[in-house]
């Protein structure tokens, strides 16, 4: 559709503090290597500038090595660099110490006389410093979220009539949620900005901060890496399947997961939740959620961690009243466990998200990967990835070409969870044959990074023609 991507190698710099799996904390970590690597892949140069701090699992870094080192921001900055699942990183390691503190966020709750926004400051300036020094003249300079939001404005200030006259300036916010001065910044500077997910920018589109730049405001959908997630290739399933036995496969998984969280083996759907138990994610629906289910026959497996010991008191005492009610029928765990998630996606029937608001989303695109039927609430990137099967035929149609594949509820309150969790129950009890199909279905779509990395593309050559 219009695609420049024939045009001229692009050399793209990404500005980030995350990036996964070495410096990972959310998904912001994971987008910068999958856009990164996928940009690449089409046949660009690529670069990500890092702080080098003291957490990194260097394991995870081949060919790591000190290349230089500049004078600036009153200390020296020495510069390491080593390739991260291909792509080229560059860390900075100033000798103030900022960045050597145990930590990647969270400076501001600790005895440290610095604040992240301090500290990500400096990082964004110092990514720009490092270009100039080293006579870098990238196309692109893309930086992500608040915490690199300066390098926009910080660009067009310091640097670009200053020698590091090349790039222009790409921002992508991943979480609207935090930072809004720099974001602020960041969207009167960048030449392009975008978000996550369409709908999500719709859903921002009008904030006071972003409203006067609406017309360089895109949203790009994010993708999960399909060889990360990979029912044929995934050594925590007994055995692999795609949609062509999928029925198999995911029986099989069932069994398994059935196993290992100790439920019994009835002929009962499985309902499962894999999430941070935050308000974002609408906890208060998942509690309700777990109950209608209950009520209505189906096992449940949650696997959630809560950051915050208020909600974990909350969670423990929910488990206790389900254990009291339902026995053995709903399993709670509260942990991170990645190979636990993998045996959830596949063997579960259904995953739910209710979020609140949620700015693209992996986990109702991971469920599909995995055969579960996503329940979600429309919302954010939640709304673009998920078609009711009974309303939303038509939009499936016009905006992905696909066939709808799941079941949405709109509005915050219980009785919308209710609405598409039931159907998706009743589904299963009553048309089991649609229900495998349709299993088979959302398996088959895709929501890799094919797509995703060609509209970033089209964004790279029009920022770069832009004044
Ligand atoms: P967010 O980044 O807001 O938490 P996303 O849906 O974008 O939400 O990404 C969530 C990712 O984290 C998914 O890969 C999901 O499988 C994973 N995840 C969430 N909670 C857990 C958990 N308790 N254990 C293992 N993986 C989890």
């Amino acid at each position: 559709q219009g695609s420049l991507v024939q045009e001229s190698p692009q050399h793209i710099c990404h500005v980030a503090v995350e990036m996964a799996p070495i410096a990972k904390v959310g998904g912001l970590g994971d987008v910068v290597t999958s856009i990164g690597r996928a940009v690449q892949d089409m046949g660009h140069q690529v670069e990500v500038v890092l702080p080098k701090y003291d957490t990194i699992n260097y394991d995870e870094i081949q060919g790591f090595h000190e290349i230089e080192s500049f004078e600036w921001g009153g200390c020296t900055n020495r510069v390491f660099t080593g390739i991260v699942e291909n792509v080229v990183v560059n860390f900075i390691d100033p000798s103030n110490g900022m960045f050597s503190i145990g930590m990647i966020y969270g400076a501001d709750y600790e005895p440290i006389p610095m604040m992240d926004s301090e500290r990500f400051g400096f990082f964004s300036k110092a990514a720009l410093e490092f270009l100039l020094q080293s006579g870098r003249q990238p196309d692109i300079v893309h930086c992500h979220d608040w915490s690199t939001g300066l390098t926009a404005k910080s660009y067009w200030d310091d640097y670009h009539n200053f020698g590091l006259s090349t790039p222009k300036i790409v921002f992508t916010i991943h979480n609207f949620g935090y930072g809004e001065a720099e974001i602020g910044a960041a969207a009167m500077f960048s030449q392009k900005f975008t978000t996550v997910s369409p709908s999500y920018a719709d859903e921002i589109r009008h904030e006071h901060c972003i409203a006067p730049y609406s017309d360089k405001f895109v949203g790009i959908l994010n993708g999960i890496d399909p060889a990360m997630w990979d029912p044929m290739d995934d050594e925590f399933l007994p055995i692999p399947y795609s949609e062509d036995n999928a029925a198999e496969g995911k029986a099989r998984a069932k069994a398994a997961l059935r196993e290992r969280v100790g439920l019994r083996n009835d002929d009962v759907p499985v309902v499962g939740i894999v999430s941070r138990l935050t308000q974002q994610k609408g906890v208060h629906l998942m509690e309700h959620a777990i109950w209608t289910a209950l009520e209505r026959g189906c096992q449940c497996v949650v696997l959630g961690s809560a950051f915050d010991p208020e909600m974990q008191r909350h969670w423990d005492q929910l488990e206790l009243s389900l254990r009291h009610q339902y026995h053995d029928a709903a399993k709670l765990i509260f942990a991170y466990d990645e190979p636990l998630s993998h045996l959830i996606y596949a063997g579960c029937d259904m995953i739910l998200v209710p979020s609140m608001f949620e700015p693209c989303g992996l986990t109702q695109m991971i469920a599909m990967r995995y055969g579960a039927v996503p329940v979600v609430r429309q919302t954010g990137g939640l709304r673009d990835t998920v078609f009711d099967v009974d309303h939303d035929r038509e939009r499936a149609d016009r905006e992905k070409g696909i066939e709808p594949n799941g079941f949405t509820f709109e509005g915050m309150d219980t009785p919308g969870m209710d609405y598409a969790l039931n159907r998706a129950i009743d589904c299963w009890y009553s048309d089991r044959e649609f229900f495998h199909q349709l299993q088979s279905r959302v398996m088959a779509q895709d929501w890799s990074w094919n797509e995703p990395a060609l509209e970033y593309l089209d964004l790279y050559y029009a920022a770069k023609n832009m004044k």
